[in-house]
């Protein structure tokens, strides 16, 4: 499925509602109105997978936070953001993403590498099903490598840095969900800066 310049309903809906946890409602509403986003206000889009927002408008709040909060100034937000917006997922919503009923076992850390792997491959596996063919996951000498060919956190941004650390948090959102304390992940590539994809690594625990 490929969505044509379409988003779903479910990044805007954890967009929002953690920037309203982060800057508060009047700081996204002021957000909101400076990126020319105020059919939003008071107007949250429903959490659900349908394919109906613009993925224009999502880069035009991402352009919006990084203008008014700067480039260093943006990242801890988007930071917060991406690792908040998994959390609610995993809570609220696991069936959306097939990860009902699924809950981290105490084993050790190479076990738990494991484990990590596999349910990265149903996230991305219901992430292909919502964005395309855009993924690839493959283990690598450091941990897990995580490819993204057509991002959503970058599309249409010129950074001087990497700038996906919305991506960043989601997924280390799910390593600290299954690995605890030895959780780490780093953009290593990102098309804002020119490179010719978004490339994830995240790191294999040290035993
Ligand atoms: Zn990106
Ligand atoms: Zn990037």
């Amino acid at each position: 499925m490929s969505l044509k310049g379409k988003l779903p309903n479910q990044i805007f809906s954890l967009a929002l509602t953690t920037l309203d946890e982060i800057m508060g409602k009047n700081g996204t509403n002021s957000l909101l109105n400076y990126s020319k986003l105020e059919k939003f206000i008071g107007n949250y889009p429903p959490y659900n997978l349908d394919p109906e927002q613009e993925s224009e408008d999502f880069s035009r709040l991402l352009t919006g936070i990084i203008d008014v909060l700067g480039e260093k100034g943006a990242r801890p937000v988007l930071f917060r953001g991406g690792m908040r917006g998994f959390n609610i997922m995993r809570e609220k919503y696991p069936s959306l993403w097939n990860l009902e009923g699924i809950e981290p076992t105490e084993q050790t850390p190479e076990r738990l590498f494991d484990e990590f792997l596999n349910i990265q491959k149903i996230i991305v596996g219901a992430s292909t099903q919502i964005f395309g063919d855009i993924y690839k996951l493959y283990e690598c000498d450091e941990g897990l490598a995580l490819e993204n060919h057509d991002c959503y956190w970058c599309k249409g941004l010129k950074t001087n840095e990497h700038i996906c650390f919305g991506s960043v948090g989601f997924n280390l959102g799910i390593a600290k969900w299954i690995l605890g304390e030895y959780a780490m992940a780093e953009e290593t590539h990102c098309c804002a800066v020119g490179d010719d994809m978004c490339r994830l690594i995240m790191y294999r625990p040290k035993a």
